[in-house]
């Protein structure tokens, strides 16, 4: 890869912005990344502020993505038992709402997990 400005010269890295090669000369090294000298630096360390702050609320509250499914299919398992202990089983409306509950819990748990990991990806990208 060359710097964009100086054909002529190697590119030591890429900006965090623009993502175009960037030679010694046109690089500001910002600790958590390179930015263009004197055009993106801003921008860059923005965009750390933002990834971080993000990165903060995660790291500090990582058991918030079991609270919503265990709510739900803790709800799902009250129904099912209405449904199936006091009710006419499994063609009782509650049994059928305690399925609906206990689906949706396993469908936000695995949504939950994907978002997270996704997020957990880009902050190690990061460092
Ligand atoms: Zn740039
Ligand atoms: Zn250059």
């Amino acid at each position: 890869m060359i710097c964009f400005k100086h054909p002529e010269k190697d590119a030591i890295g890429t900006c965090k912005y623009c993502h175009r090669g960037i030679c010694m000369d046109c690089t500001t090294d910002l600790e958590h990344g390179l930015a263009c000298k004197g055009v993106h630096e801003e921008y860059v360390n923005t965009l750390h502020n933002i990834v971080m702050q993000s990165a903060k609320i995660y790291s500090n509250t990582p058991k918030t993505i079991y609270a919503a499914p265990v709510f739900f299919g803790f709800m799902g398992l009250v129904f099912l038992w209405f449904g199936l202990v006091n009710g006419d089983g499994l063609t009782d409306f509650a049994t059928l709402l305690g399925f609906g509950f206990v689906g949706f819990a396993i469908y936000i748990l695995i949504y939950n997990k994907k978002v997270y990991s996704a997020k957990k990806d880009i902050i190690s990208d990061l460092r």
